[in-house]
Formats: C-alpha cells, structure tokens, sequence
C-alpha cells in the first residue's frame, strides 16, 4: 500500500512477528531440504552468494513486453480470503503478476506463496513490518527489513526467491536499493496507484487505471489489508478489456 492509514493495525503484530524471524531461518530444515532439491546445490538455509545475481539499483517501472506490456504487481499479501480470489482472476485471463509480499504474511501462509510461485507469478520482498517511514529509519533497520522478508518469502516458497523489492509506499533510499540489489532483488515502482485500498468503488478503480495508463505500465493493487472485493472485480474487467486492446501482460524489467 502506498502512505495512507489503511493496515496500520496489523503492523503492530507484523513487528512482534518479525522478532521470530533470525530463530525460524537457522531452523529451516524443511525449506534447506527443498531448496537444495530446486538448484541441485548443498542445502543451506541462506542461498549461497554465488547463487545470487547482483541486478541493477535503479526502480524498475518498465515491462518485460515492451511498449504494450504491462505490470500487475499485487502488494501486501498473501491473505487468505483474497489472494485466491486474485489468482483466479488471472487465471482466468491467462495474465501472469508480481506480488510483493510482506514477510510475515508469506510466513503464515506458505501455501499461498506455494500457489502464487505455481501460477507461474512472481515474488517481491515487500519488508517485514511494512513501515511506509522505514526511509527515516537507520541502516541496520532498513537492512533487517528487506533481508528477514527475504528469507521468509523464499522459506514460505519452497526455495524460490523474489525478483524484486518494493519498498512500503516507495520509501527507496539508496542503502535499500543497493542491498536489495546486491541480493538480486531488482527494486519495483509503479507508474499507476489503483488506490484500491480506499475502496472508492469498482467502477472508479477502473476509470484510475484507464485514465493514468498513459503514465506507464506497472499497475499496483492491493491483496490484502482488508476487503478487497472492489480489487477482485476491477481485474475482472480490466484484464479482458486490455486484452482486447492489443496489451500484454508481463513482468517488470530486471
Ligand atoms: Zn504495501
């Protein structure tokens, strides 16, 4: 979500959360058992720095499909209400997402993680504890941010890393951007707030991303953070819609 109130009240749990986070990684028998099954390599509960590709720092906003491409990216989840709702949706239509997750929501429910990474969608590190201030915040809280959710995002997915990070409400500094960077993690913007968290209707939803599409290609919804039907039924429209149009649907460059 972007800078609004909308989801403060779980961030107090999130924080709670986050202080299990260094204890569960070193314990992560089942998730070092699957990642070395993935890459082939000896398990190890941190990816080995070799099998980390730096990417560039810069925020990405542009499409993996070119000039017709576009981004959904779906932040804030997984939730177990909404989540499996978005996903059909994009079934539906065939279009694949990113979605940047916040790490204690992919850690209690790693089966939607699972089923995200199926999909063949992608993963996002959206930070532990979602602070939309966390540019004010020292060095070593940005960095605890980005990598705990690291490592509860690829735990959750059974080895499979996010591509990229998205800072709470685009709070970048360029510390974050370099260490999500340096960890492969390719750092996300977007060119067109769906304010869907607002919930200002169907209907307007629709109208934002038809009226701000000219910005660019990178789409932002929410999965979560409360009722999210409104979010659900814009993709339902929009996604054959921009189909028809001649869009297609891809990822954000890396
Ligand atoms: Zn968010």
């Amino acid at each position: 979500m972007t800078r609004h109130g909308g989801g403060r009240g779980w961030n107090s749990k999130m924080i709670g959360a986050a202080l299990g986070v260094t204890l569960l990684a070193t314990g992560a028998s089942v998730w070092t058992a699957q990642a070395g099954a993935t890459n082939g390599s000896t398990p190890k509960a941190t990816a080995p720095a070799s099998d980390v590709k730096a990417v560039a720092v810069t925020i990405a906003h542009a499409s993996d499909q070119g000039e017709r491409g576009i981004n959904i990216t779906i932040d804030d989840g997984p939730d177990p209400v909404w989540t499996p709702q978005v996903l059909d949706v994009l079934r539906k239509y065939g279009v694949k997402a990113t979605f940047c997750m916040v790490g204690t929501q992919a850690q209690a429910h790693p089966d939607l993680v699972r089923k995200v990474v199926a999909a063949g969608h992608r993963l996002c590190d959206h930070t532990v504890a979602h602070n939309t201030a966390m540019d004010k915040e020292s060095q070593t809280y940005q960095s605890r941010q980005i990598l705990d959710a690291e490592r509860m995002i690829t735990k959750a997915s059974g080895g499979v890393r996010p591509m990229y990070y998205r800072a709470p409400g685009g709070a970048f500094t360029p510390y974050s951007r370099k260490l999500a960077a340096s960890r492969g993690m390719r750092p996300l913007g977007w060119n067109v707030d769906t304010k869907d968290f607002e919930r200002p209707g169907t209907d307007t939803i629709v109208a934002t991303v038809r009226r701000e599409l000219p910005n660019g290609p990178t789409l932002l919804f929410h999965d979560a953070g409360g009722e999210r039907t409104q979010t659900v039924e814009a993709l339902n429209q929009l996604l054959p819609q921009l189909k028809e149009e001649g869009y297609s649907f891809g990822f954000p460059v890396r």
